[in-house]
């Protein structure tokens, strides 16, 4: 049995409610239909909530992962769904972060100051890290590291997390290519179970790597404060949580070295700058997660102007940037240079922009 099709929908009642503290609001409902190939159709349907239009736009992107499955087989579409939403169910906090960000913009542009010299500037550059693509093999490696070396960076971040034999050839060429004090990250991007992340950080303790970033994923923090304990490299991770409250457990369950929360994801400038710190009380650092376009990178870079608990900037380093006219300067030390134009400093390139807008 497969299944065909899944459609879904929503509706609106003509009745307005108000439930807790959400404002005013029509009810509504989710629905959808999975169609099979012998002619049966499962439907069900969801409460009503504010952001419907947010719920089908997520379940029409994921249809893809439904179609042509075995409906009996529905631990592993959950999983797939699951693993493609970040795990942490991001997406509203996305929503909520990105329109944050846009406030705090025009709030630099109506001032005529950047944003970090309006929530309390700490610093005026900040080393940059370069942060490299997944899976760069050792041989590609040496390219890179020609490019980061030559322009002045004196940290990258390496993928690993396809498996040990090839991680350990990845760190080992990285630290033979970089040389002794320079530093490195690798980053697993929550691909491994307990067991596993075990032996590679092992392996980042015996090449004196800087930290070890989401050996497996955080949505158990017992075993994250576990690994902690039984090693010595720091642990970092955040880049799939949301909310000051999510962070809170965290932190006080020590799960983490290093949290890097996003301010495009994980509830905007006005949140991460209070996750930042909270992590402070904590005696934690709090170093940003961006690896992604320019205006991702513009945003956090304006957060990180004013964190003292934070002492890197993760620099994407992916192929030319499309989306502004602007571009992050690096200077010879390896320093990312705080921007000083208002807002959080960039302009999209308009014509590209509407060129690939859907
Ligand atoms: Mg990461």
């Amino acid at each position: 049995m497969k299944i065909t099709n899944l459609e879904t929908a929503w509706f609106e009642w003509p009745l307005s409610i108000k439930i807790g503290a959400m404002p005013k609001f029509k009810v509504t409902g989710s629905i959808v239909k999975v169609f099979s190939d012998n002619n049966k159709v499962g439907i069900a349907g969801t409460h009503f909530v504010n952001s419907d239009n947010a719920l089908i736009a997520h379940i029409e992107r994921w249809k893809k992962f439904v179609v042509n499955q075995n409906p009996f087989e529905v631990q592993k579409i959950w999983r797939d769904l699951y693993n493609n939403v970040n795990r942490i169910l991001l997406g509203i906090s996305h929503a909520i972060s990105v329109i944050d960000c846009a406030i705090w913009d025009l709030i630099g542009k109506e001032v005529n100051r950047p944003v970090y010299k309006i929530l309390g500037a700490f610093r005026n550059k900040i080393p940059a890290y370069a942060s490299l693509p997944w899976w760069v093999n050792p041989r590609q490696l040496e390219a890179y590291f020609k490019g980061i070396l030559d322009q002045g960076f004196k940290g990258v971040k390496v993928r690993i997390g396809k498996n040990l034999e090839w991680d350990i050839k990845v760190l080992e060429k990285a630290r033979e290519l970089g040389g002794k004090n320079f530093h490195i990250m690798a980053d697993v991007n929550s691909g491994y179970n307990f067991r596993k992340a075990l032996k590679i950080a092992r392996v980042c303790e015996r090449l004196d790597l800087d930290w070890l970033e989401e050996p497996i994923p955080s949505d158990n923090l017992d075993n994250l404060m576990e690994l902690r304990k039984k090693v010595d490299i720091p642990i970092a991770g955040g880049e799939n949580d949301a909310f000051i409250w999510r962070f809170r457990e965290i932190l006080e369950k020590r799960a983490y070295d290093i949290i890097q929360p996003d301010v495009t994801r994980s509830g905007g400038i006005t949140e991460v700058k209070k996750i930042a710190s909270l992590a402070e009380s904590f005696g934690i650092e709090c170093i940003p997660h961006i690896f992604g376009f320019g205006p991702i990178q513009y945003a956090n870079l304006q957060l990180i102007g004013t964190l003292p608990n934070c002492r890197w900037m993760e620099y994407s380093y992916i192929p030319a940037e499309f989306l502004m006219t602007d571009k992050i300067e690096i200077d010879k030390e390896g320093n990312a240079i705080l921007p000083s134009n208002p807002g959080l400093g960039f302009n999209f390139n308009e014509e590209i922009l509407n060129k690939y807008k859907k």
